[in-house]
């Protein structure tokens, strides 16, 4: 449920001075979602963030994220927007779907 009493939150109250100096990222575990939603949008699926990610490091260029040659990122695997690490949904005892 939205308070509509607040704003949405802004960057300044995403990022904080840091004790050390310079500045860090609040946790992001101590948001208050309903308000944070309005900031970031509706919660999506991480292998579509994980895409999107990659399209980033790609200047979003779609091909170029299919063609990444870097196999030690950790996000390789996944950065077609699917787990492939996980059994096939008639391995895992599910119904294709129609
Ligand atoms: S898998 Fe490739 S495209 Fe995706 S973040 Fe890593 S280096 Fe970038």
């Amino acid at each position: 449920m939205i308070d509509e009493t607040k704003n949405p939150p802004e960057r300044r109250d995403l990022v904080k001075e840091a004790p050390e100096g310079g500045t860090m990222g609040v946790d992001p575990r101590s948001l208050d979602w309903p308000l944070a939603q309005a900031y970031f949008g509706q919660p999506k699926p991480l292998s579509r963030v994980i895409r999107e990610k990659c399209l980033d490091c790609c200047c979003q260029v779609q091909s170029e994220v299919a063609k990444c040659t870097a196999i030690n990122c950790p996000l390789w695997p996944y950065r077609m927007g699917t787990n492939p690490l996980r059994p096939k949904r008639e391995a895992r005892g599910i119904a294709a779907k129609k």
